[in-house]
């Protein structure tokens, strides 16, 4: 049986590291970064380039394999926005209250059928070597018209799926099977086991 590698997830955000750590666990030691790391800035212009940014940085700078997500919401009425700067919508980063106003503000009283959106995970898996694995996953739904729900995070409570359930009614635990994370890790898995005998650390 071969040892597991060390694998660093480049994120400060500790919910995204442990769903790292159980889907990745088998393959990997899974670990969070060091504390006095220094994020580089997310200069691309896309959720692959960023994701990619993230978790090749992380590679080079700790001689490690690591990997990185970037996520956010895309919604078809706004032409695909906000898409990368899902996290800061509304002006500070990370300020979900403030980002679900202005979307709602956006969207206004435009009827449910344009008020379709999906969310995005793209990974990038990075080896010091500089090879990269890249991957996506989206999940589609549509925007409510007002908060619903108290579990998730971010756009959750107004991100509604086919059965009129949001993302933040749902169970942590069945989010975590259909989401846009999930679907992405999904294929990662499948390629991981792919590559079981090879995997370098
Ligand atoms: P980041 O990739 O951690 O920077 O996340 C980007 C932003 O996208 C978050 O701040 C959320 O606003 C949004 N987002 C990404 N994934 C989810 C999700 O699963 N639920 C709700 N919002 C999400």
């Amino acid at each position: 049986m071969l040892e597991r590698p060390r694998l660093v997830v480049a994120t400060g955000n500790l919910h995204k590291i442990q769903e790292m750590t159980d889907a990745l666990g088998q393959w990997f030691v899974v670990e969070g970064l060091p504390p006095d790391y220094e994020a580089p800035e997310e200069t691309g212009s896309s959720f692959l380039a960023n994701a990619r940014i993230k978790a090749e940085t992380a590679s080079q700078r700790l001689g490690l394999l690591s990997i990185a997500d970037d996520s956010g919401i895309c919604v078809d009425a706004l032409d695909g926005a906000p898409g990368i700067y899902s996290a800061r919508f509304a002006g500070d980063h990370g300020d979900d209250e403030a980002n679900n106003d202005t979307l709602l503000q956006r969207l206004g009283d435009r009827p449910l059928q344009e008020r379709g959106a999906h969310y995005v995970c793209a990974l990038s898996l990075a080896d010091p070597r500089g090879q990269v694995f890249a991957c996506s996953g989206e999940w589609f739904g549509q925007i409510g018209f007002g908060r619903k729900g108290s579990g998730g995070f971010g756009y959750d409570p107004l991100f509604m799926i086919g059965d009129g359930r949001t993302a933040a009614e749902l169970p942590a635990d069945e989010k975590r099977r259909i989401s846009h994370r999930a679907k992405a890790l999904a294929k990662l898995v499948v390629w991981l086991e792919e590559r079981r005998t090879q995997i370098p650390g």
